[in-house]
């Protein structure tokens, strides 16, 4: 079963095509589930994400679309949300309560520096390294513990542009995967940091390798930000997968989750 379950739209202003263009891609990808999961309204750098009154809208285009092309494939609908540390109550109500498939949650700020962002790659010269990816796993984990979501977003962004910490942080990461079992989440591989300055795969090999001896379920995604981008990786990413010995990929329906073999 082929799985795309993080891809935007343009309501997120740094998105391009037609949530048409994007569904169309992936059917020519060979991909059998495809979900929407742009990044959901928040009282925060809001130039970036759809606001709350696109909400319905939104969810109501993907519904249409997925009934328009139900012979050729399953659309999924979902929100991509941001948790930042201490802030949940950023995180708008109307987007937790919201009928989609799934929701995703990512951690794409330390306090409001927004990490991944090269606009605001000088912060990095500011900060501590070692620090800021304990912070930032330490996000992780109450973000897994919060119980609000059911996928964890690329879970080692804050490699982005590569700056590995100094020492070898694999108690945190077993400690952050511990959390994400405990709680239920599934773990996304995703295709997008082959395209960023890190040119890995998110998360690492060796952070799947403990996800698998964990048992954490898994699931894919591109994270296309373009029509073009759909399915991107996705033959890496499944062989990734298999090498590991990952049999089973995770899909939702309205927050229940649904097994298919690889
Ligand atoms: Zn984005
Ligand atoms: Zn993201």
């Amino acid at each position: 079963m082929n799985i795309d379950l993080h891809n935007h739209t343009k309501l997120c202003n740094h998105a391009i095509g037609e949530c048409y263009e994007y569904v169309e891609s992936a059917i020519k990808n060979g991909i059998n589930i495809f979900g929407f999961a742009c990044h959901a309204p928040m009282e925060f750098d809001k130039k970036y994400r759809m606001s709350v009154n696109e909400i319905d809208s939104y969810i109501y285009e993907i519904r249409a679309l997925g009934e328009k092309y139900r012979d050729k494939i399953s659309v999924k609908v979902g929100f991509e949300v941001d948790y930042i540390y201490k802030k949940e109550y950023l995180i708008e109500k109307k987007v937790l309560e919201s009928d989609v498939d799934y929701l995703i949650g990512s951690v794409h700020f330390l306090n409001n520096w927004g990490f991944d962002n090269e606009e605001f790659l000088s912060e990095y010269n500011k900060i501590d390294i070692n620090d800021a990816w304990k912070q930032y796993l330490q996000s992780i984990i109450a973000m897994a513990e919060s119980r609000l979501f059911d996928i964890v977003g690329h879970f080692d962004l804050f490699k982005i542009f590569n700056n590995k910490p100094s020492f070898s942080l694999q108690k945190d990461i077993y400690n952050t995967l511990e959390a994400i079992k405990d709680n239920d989440m599934v773990l996304e591989i995703n295709t997008a940091g082959i395209r960023k300055p890190i040119c890995e795969i998110y998360p690492s090999r060796d952070i799947l390798e403990l996800a698998y001896k964990l048992e954490i379920p898994i699931t894919f995604s591109s994270d296309a930000h373009s029509p073009s981008q759909v399915g991107f990786k996705k033959d890496f990413a499944i062989s990734l997968a298999k090498d590991i010995g990952f049999k089973e990929v995770v899909s939702f329906s309205l927050h229940k989750r649904e097994v298919y073999k690889i």
